[in-house]
């Protein structure tokens, strides 16, 4: 029976030993995060995640989400249940400002809780991970009265959030959005239109539904500079916080899909909905983005916490499965044939899966840990530079780890021969749920057209140009370092790559902006690899340090240099790509396809 087991050890390693978070207790809520804090909310986290949650994952595939003629959602069976215990276990509280009833610790440790949340059950996960994004949403842009009004609640997730800007004439292009907000004379907005696919838009697990939706108002300018955002309750709120009246919003159907059944995936019909405008009339965009930005590094995170259970599993069956004979003579001679961890192919696929795990973690919890000190730092050089790694890097984990992370799914499947196809052992539901990881949140594609033609270019490539020298700044310290050599020589050399991609677009992607486009995934991936081996070459350090004193260390070391060894070699390629421009992409005419 396939299982989930939080990796506490590797979380621990690098919240602790890597990022040293204990060490910035001088930063607000970091005061507090004792080695042994630490340990306790992944112990626990990791109990409520593999004892709660992750026995609810294949019932939440198999029974899918219900709509009744009322447009009432039932959620599978256990769902309201974990819900509530986690509501009552102050698990979505972690990181939230004291002043909204949270306990303020910092993002980088909610970002390992929401990592075992998802893993344990990704489809759940999406309805108090959405409802966190809708909250720092309406923290950055609301008024104080809409903040006083929803805001706690929407903290402890005992009302959901969503986030509505698809319809269906417009997914990326949020310019095309058509529904309208019409003021009203005391001040509220008559929201009218249809919005699909959204995520946990009806449920039974909370007694509110905070929905965030775009829209123009009425007469406002055409295209995405007319858009305003709105919050629309479900039932309207009282002043002294009560449950009012249902609001005029209900959802009209659920869609059917390939995976994470478990969430509500609905259509919204907003039929003159009372809303409250967020922010300033036709900036909607800047606020929701705030939403956009974390749910972002949200679903990149799922990428790589589906690749973790998939991993778990596949190195489960991997030692349990016989079949065959080591090539180099056998290795379970009491047994028929051996198990198939001894076959160097069955070692790729897992290896391949352990060494971008490994490396993808340190690098969603580095980049956590830059929105904690974007907020949180005393000096402005500091909370300027993690700014900036939040925008640079936002799109790289967002597209580089749900790539890889739905690759890796996939080679545990593959790992299973047959039983991967079959529903027994899994695997297939895992590569079901995680497709999505790639699409929604801004397609992968998109993500990388925003890394090439903004973030790259933003401030005069500030952003880009402070990693660079970050990195040189590591080597320059480490270089004489034997054992560190092949991590640090590896880091060089992808680095140029990077850098030599970076100067392309930059002379070639002005120039010609489909030059721009056709690198914009090749880009990526290089700066997701470089990434990686920035993280790997850190990790090793600390786990040469350590070397000794228990075999995790010696272990992190060996997944290293297969990274090194065998991963990175695909960035020359990459970087070939970049370099091939768009004639290639470019030359055939439409209907030649
Ligand atoms: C299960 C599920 C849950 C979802 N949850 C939500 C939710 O909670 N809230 C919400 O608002 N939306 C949600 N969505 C919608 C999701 O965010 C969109 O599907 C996504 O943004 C892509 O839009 P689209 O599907 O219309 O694709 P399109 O925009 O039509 O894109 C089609 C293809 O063209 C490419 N493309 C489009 N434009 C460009 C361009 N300018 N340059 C290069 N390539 C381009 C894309 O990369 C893609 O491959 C959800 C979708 C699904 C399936």
């Amino acid at each position: 029976m396939p299982r989930y087991d939080a990796p506490i050890r590797d979380m621990r390693f690098i919240l602790q030993e890597v990022l040293q978070i204990q060490n910035y207790s001088n930063l607000p809520g970091f005061e507090e995060v004792t080695p042994d804090l630490v340990s306790a909310i992944l112990e626990e986290g990791g109990k409520f995640a593999k004892e709660v949650l992750y026995p609810l994952n294949a019932v939440g595939d198999r029974q899918g989400c219900v709509r009744s003629d009322d447009a009432s959602v039932k959620t599978p069976d256990g769902f309201p249940d974990a819900y509530k215990q986690l509501v009552e276990g102050g698990w979505p509280l972690l990181s939230v400002d004291p002043e909204m009833g949270g306990q303020g610790l910092p993002h980088v440790v909610n970002i390992a809780w929401t990592e075992m949340v998802s893993s344990a059950n990704m489809a759940f996960g999406m309805y108090p991970g959405l409802t966190h994004g809708a909250f720092q949403a309406l923290m950055a842009g609301g008024s104080d009265e809409l903040k006083a009004k929803y805001g706690p609640k929407m903290a402890s997730a005992e009302w959901a959030g969503t986030m509505n800007l698809t319809e269906p004439q417009c997914g990326t292009d949020l310019g095309l959005i058509k529904t309208k907000a019409v003021p009203q004379p005391d001040g509220t907005y008559k929201i009218t239109g249809q919005k699909i696919w959204i995520s946990g838009g009806e449920q039974d697990l909370t007694e509110n539904i905070i929905h965030l939706v775009l829209a123009r108002i009425e007469g406002g300018p055409e295209g995405i500079k007319g858009i305003s955002l709105f919050l629309v309750p479900k039932y309207m709120v009282g002043e002294d916080g009560s449950i009012g009246e249902r609001n005029a919003c209900s959802c009209g159907g659920l869609e059917e899909k390939m995976g994470i059944h478990g969430n509500a995936t609905c259509v919204m019909n907003y039929d003159g909905a009372t809303g409250f405008l967020v922010g300033e009339e036709h900036k909607g965009m800047r606020t929701m983005f705030v939403m956009m930005n974390e749910a972002r590094l949200g679903v990149g995170l799922q990428g790589l916490s589906q690749a973790e259970l998939a991993y778990q599993n596949a190195a489960d069956f991997a030692r349990d499965r016989v079949q065959g004979r080591s090539l180099t003579g056998v290795k379970s001679p009491d047994q028929p044939a051996d198990p198939i961890i001894v076959h160097p192919d069955v070692r790729r696929m897992l290896m391949d899966q352990k060494a971008f795990i490994e490396g993808a973690r340190c690098f969603t919890y580095w980049t956590a840990f830059q929105a904690d000190l974007q907020h949180k730092a005393q000096e402005e050089g500091v909370r300027e530079k993690s700014s900036d790694y939040m925008a640079l890097l936002t799109p790289v984990v967002k597209a580089y780890l749900t790539h890889k992370g739905y690759e890796c799914a996939n080679w545990a499947l593959q790992l299973h021969g047959g039983s991967g196809f079959t529903r027994e052992w899994g695997m297939e539901q895992i590569v079901r749920d995680c497709r999505i990881t790639t699409i929604y949140e801004g397609t992968n594609g998109v993500q990388a057209l925003d890394l090439v033609g903004r973030k790259l270019a933003a401030n005069g490539g500030r952003a880009v140009f402070s990693f660079f020298s970050d990195v040189d700044e590591f080597v320059a310290a480490n270089e004489g370092n034997e054992e560190l050599a092949l991590f640090v020589e590896g880091l060089q050399s992808i680095k140029a790559e990077l850098q030599e991609g970076t100067m392309w677009l930059m002379q070639n992607g002005m120039s010609d902006f489909n030059n721009a486009g056709a690198s914009s995934h090749d880009y990526l991936h290089l700066f997701g690899l470089t990434a990686l081996a920035y993280m790997w070459a850190q990790m090793a350090k600390v786990a040469l340090e350590s070397k000794g004193k228990e075999p995790f260390y010696e272990q992190k070391l060996a997944t290293g240099r297969y990274f090194v060894e065998r991963l990175l070699p695909d960035g020359a390629a990459h970087l070939a790509k970049v370099k091939t421009g768009a004639a290639p992409l470019m030359d055939l005419e439409a209907d030649a396809f």
